[in-house]
């Protein structure tokens, strides 16, 4: 199978990824991921990224584009993968849809994971960071052992800026306004497969499993 991943942050989407690719057997391609790998490589293509991201830059969609083919060719047509980050809006569905057809690649399902606002804004609200190991806790659902202590390293964990309510809405506001008509461009071609994904990370997962044999007798 080859898939798309998409959800709002806080939607467990990198989680469920890593889990798919494990269950399902398929290579998973995060952008980020993609992105270090190809600056690792010291490729042409990564200098490039190389030079971007250490000036501050965000990687241009031009760039990002030739990072993901040539990781795409990598991989050959027969693999099987489930994309994670990308494509974050319509250009980049588009850019998708031109460019797998020439390597002989069609795609089965663009999953997305659909959680109610008030979850999301719980989740990410709820998020605490060890400011000395990185270590992830919630407030709710895995508090440390001591209130505001890392439990491996003892010191202080903190939230970031990013899950500060105000900055969460304007997150979620910059993901509906990119990810809205990118829905709509998978609804029409029959692509779309939404699931319920408040709840537990094996219930998630569960449901995900169950939408994609739907899609694998579909296919048959
Ligand atoms: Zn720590």
């Amino acid at each position: 199978m080859r898939l798309i991943l998409m959800g709002p942050p806080g939607s467990g989407k990198g989680t469920q990824a890593k889990l798919l690719a494990g269950r399902e057997h398929l290579t998973h391609l995060s952008t980020g991921d993609m992105l270090r790998e190809a600056i690792r490589s010291g490729s042409e293509l990564g200098l490039k990224a190389r030079d971007a991201v250490e000036g501050g830059k965000l990687v241009s969609d031009d760039l990002l584009y030739d990072i993901i083919e040539a990781r795409l060719r990598e991989l050959g047509s027969d693999k099987c993968f489930i994309l994670d980050g990308f494509p974050r809006n319509l250009r980049q569905a588009e850019f998708l849809e031109s460019t797998l057809p020439r390597m002989g690649i069609g795609i089965d399902a663009a999953i997305l994971l659909d959680v109610p606002r008030g979850s999301l804004l719980k989740r990410l609200s709820g998020r605490r960071v060890c400011s000395h190991c990185g270590k992830e806790y919630h407030l709710e659902f895995s508090p440390p052992k001591v209130d505001g202590i890392c439990d491996v390293c003892g010191n202080k964990l903190y939230q970031r800026e990013d899950d500060r309510p105000e900055k969460i809405e304007e997150r979620l506001k910059t993901y509906d306004e990119a990810t809205l008509p990118m829905v709509e461009f998978y609804r029409n071609r029959g692509l779309l497969v939404e699931i319920e994904a408040d709840g537990g990370i094996e219930d998630v997962l569960q449901r995900i499993l169950d939408s994609l044999d739907k899609v694998k007798q579909g296919r048959v």
